[in-house]
């Protein structure tokens, strides 16, 4: 982030950007638009690229060939890419035991060690064959268990952006970004994540897309510049744990 921009920004309050679903079909008409405005205001997002996308309802959309060279192209700017999933194909119920009590269904959370290992790797082939960084992961679905957990710090990741909380924290040697929102939503004391599903945008959420980057630009904030901003204080975790116990409750309806 140049000075200039981030003239304003206290250290305490900063939301990451984070697109979801990213992949070679999508809706590339408003990614094209969105990548106008973010250059424009000189803002890194965080972009969950499926290595290898087999969700039917997502190979609906339409396909951008030389997706990799564009993926590539990203990195270079200094835009971070994050692994989200292998295939993004839920073939597990989560019966509510993942760790974040979302529930719902799951690629990863609910199989063995072994086999989440085993996407993990997959994953991470076709990014190395692709000759793209990674260090960054979030599920689909945000579901995860412990043995998610272990088959990450095995493949070497140590950053995830989910959960609950104020600000970034440290568990079981795994640093997270709290996601609390589905909607674009900027709170006044904290560090959090956006999830942006292009995918089901219409011109209006593209609008208010604009609207918030130009009134919140100086609070948008890279990656690492959030997770800098980890804390394990004491009233961090507390005020982390008092949202979790509010939002599991209200998120369904932000
Ligand atoms: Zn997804």
């Amino acid at each position: 982030m140049s000075k200039n921009l981030s003239k304003g920004y206290d250290g305490q309050t900063g939301i990451v950007i984070r697109f979801d679903d990213i992949a070679p079909n999508m809706n590339w008409e408003m990614m094209d638009k969105c990548e106008i405005i973010l250059n424009k205001f000189n803002i890194k997002p965080v972009l969950g690229v499926i290595p290898n996308n087999k969700d039917e309802e997502l190979l609906n959309y339409p396909v951008k060939e030389k997706f990799w060279d564009t993926v590539k192209k990203w990195e270079l700017d200094n835009w971070t890419i994050a692994m989200h999933g292998y295939t993004h194909v839920y073939d597990q119920e989560t019966n509510k035991m993942d760790f974040f009590g979302y529930g719902g269904r799951s690629e990863f959370c609910g199989h063995s060690l072994n086999e989440q290992n085993s996407r993990l790797k997959k994953g991470l082939q076709i990014f190395k064959e692709n000759n793209i960084k990674i260090k960054t992961f979030f599920s689909p679905n945000h579901t995860y268990d412990s043995n998610t957990f272990e088959a990450l710090i095995n493949n070497n990741i140590y950053q995830v952006i989910d959960g609950y909380g104020l600000s970034p924290y440290k568990y079981k040697n795994i640093k997270f970004i709290p996601q609390l929102f589905y909607k674009l939503f900027m709170l006044p004391y904290g560090i959090q994540s956006t999830q942006i599903h292009l995918n089901y945008w219409k011109n209006e959420d593209f609008e208010n897309f604009e609207k918030f980057i130009e009134k919140n630009y100086r609070r948008i904030i890279s990656l690492d510049e959030a997770f800098s901003k980890t804390n394990n204080r004491f009233i961090n975790k507390f005020i982390n744990i008092f949202f979790e116990k509010t939002l599991k409750f209200k998120r369904k309806f932000f």
